[in-house]
């Protein structure tokens, strides 16, 4: 079988928040193998840790991914901060075709965007690909997971970094499906009644509004943060209070754009104009939501740039919405993309993010350990991954295995199938949920 196919049947999507099935990426052609190890968002150590555990295997994945793309090069990009890591990876290459591209800590150089840029100086063009400028892209994750596949082992577990106010910080792997409750038991739980849980980042996750919610595989992370605390706060706000506070108090200072990484990258992303979308404009909305087009919700502007602490990046989110529902959300603009003279001079230091954050103080190590942990209950999500959800193909009552086939891909879709991820009992299937339940 083909690695093409293996990391198909293995349900192996891209593990860094997006979900797009990797089988895909690697059914291209192209000149780079790209790795992004640079792990940006503050208080996450998942890749790091992965990287310094399991190097061997990320590389071995590597040198097979890279034949089977027929890549010249691979390169994975690394923070120098993360010493341990670079280590590890360093000492497991064995093939000149593969070396690393070492990062500063700033924030975002783990996107895809600027990854790609900073590792190849090209520029991806608006709204496109990596494949556009001869890369695919892979978090370590992915890479991982695709050595796994390699070996016939299916994605049953994700890798997960629990910090901020718990007991023992830690970085482990959990199976897909596991509640953040259980989750938030092996870093000894919370140590504080009232508080707030952010989901795979501060800067582009989620807030956990639903302690049985499921992990999937693409949980990068749970931060636990007091209930009151800013950030919490901030995320725990509907659109309209967002959009009122903006209407009434932007001041059109424009920090919001000139802070824009994406904007500094040399794209025409201007959030101070999608600003005016809030109604202190004559124009209409949809004059100024193209300059929203482009914005890839890293959130510097509502949670770092914005001196009136308004939320730019949600303007924008909305204004891309309405533009694709009106079916106007093909970028029309210019296709050239020259970078800001300004990029390097104003790039964001993590540890200025963090303590304009005030998260600085919650840093933790971290480090891996297996916990081995056997949860009584999952909720498998058939729809983790862009595309269609997977169809199941268990039904209520059935008995499974760990690592049996419970969804798959649906015919002539762009989707991935997907796993059980402990042995037991079928006892519902509704809404693209899936429950396995272990003692039945
Ligand atoms: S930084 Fe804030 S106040 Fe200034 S233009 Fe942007 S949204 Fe408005
Ligand atoms: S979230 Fe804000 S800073 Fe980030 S790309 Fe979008 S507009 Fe730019």
């Amino acid at each position: 079988m083909s690695l093409v196919e293996q990391v198909k049947q293995a349900g192996v999507i891209g593990a860094g928040g997006a979900g797009f099935p990797t089988h895909i990426k690697l059914a291209a052609h192209v000149e780079y193998f790209l790795v992004n190890g640079a792990e940006c968002e503050p208080l996450m150590h998942k890749d790091r840790e992965l990287m310094t555990h399991f190097a061997a295997d990320i590389i071995a994945s590597i040198k097979l991914a890279r034949q089977c793309v027929g890549a010249k090069q691979a390169v994975i990009g690394i923070k120098s901060k993360n010493k341990e890591a670079l280590a590890a990876i360093n000492n497991a290459i064995d093939d000149p075709a593969i070396s690393i591209h070492e990062f500063g800590d700033y924030y975002p150089v783990g996107d895809e965007v600027e990854l790609v840029y900073g590792i190849t100086g090209r520029h991806i063009p608006p709204q496109g690909l990596p494949l556009d400028v001869g890369c695919v892209v892979n978090n370590v994750e992915t890479v991982y997971n695709i050595y796994r596949a390699n070996q016939n082992l299916p994605v049953t577990d994700t890798f997960i970094t629990i910090t901020g106010l718990v007991k023992k910080p830690v970085t482990t792997r959990v199976p897909v499906g596991m509640t953040v409750q259980d989750v938030l038991q092996l870093a000894g739980s919370p140590t504080i009644a009232e508080y707030g849980i952010m989901e795979s980042g501060l800067m582009m996750g989620k807030l956990v509004t639903d302690l049985q919610k499921p992990v999937n595989k693409t949980s990068g992370g749970l931060i636990v943060l007091p209930a009151d605390h800013p950030v919490i706060t901030r995320y725990s706000k509907t659109r309209q209070q967002m959009d009122r506070i903006g209407h009434s108090a932007c001041d059109q200072c424009s920090f919001c754009t000139e802070l824009c990484p994406r904007y500094l990258l040399g794209y025409d992303i201007q959030p101070h104009q999608v600003m005016r979308s809030l109604g202190f404009s004559v124009m209409g909305p949809e004059l100024w939501n193209k300059y929203a087009l482009l914005c890839c919700q890293c959130g510097i502007c509502s949670l770092y740039a914005c001196p009136e602490m308004l939320y730019p990046r949600e303007a924008c989110a909305r204004g891309i919405q309405e533009l694709r529902a009106a079916g106007k959300g093909t970028w029309q603009g210019s296709r050239e993309v020259k970078t800001h003279p300004m990029h390097d001079s104003r790039r964001l230091p993590l540890k200025q993010l963090m303590n304009r954050l005030g998260v600085a103080g919650y840093d933790a190590h971290a480090e891996y350990t297996e916990t081995n942990v056997q949860p009584e209950i999952v909720h498998i999500c058939l729809h983790q991954n862009v595309g269609a959800p997977a169809e199941a193909v268990v039904s209520v009552n059935d008995r499974v295995t760990k690592g049996q086939l419970v969804g798959r891909i649906p015919e002539g879709k762009l989707s991935a199938n997907v796993h059980a991820s402990i042995t037991g009992r079928v006892t519902a299937i509704k809404d693209n949920m899936l429950i396995i339940e272990r003692g039945k």
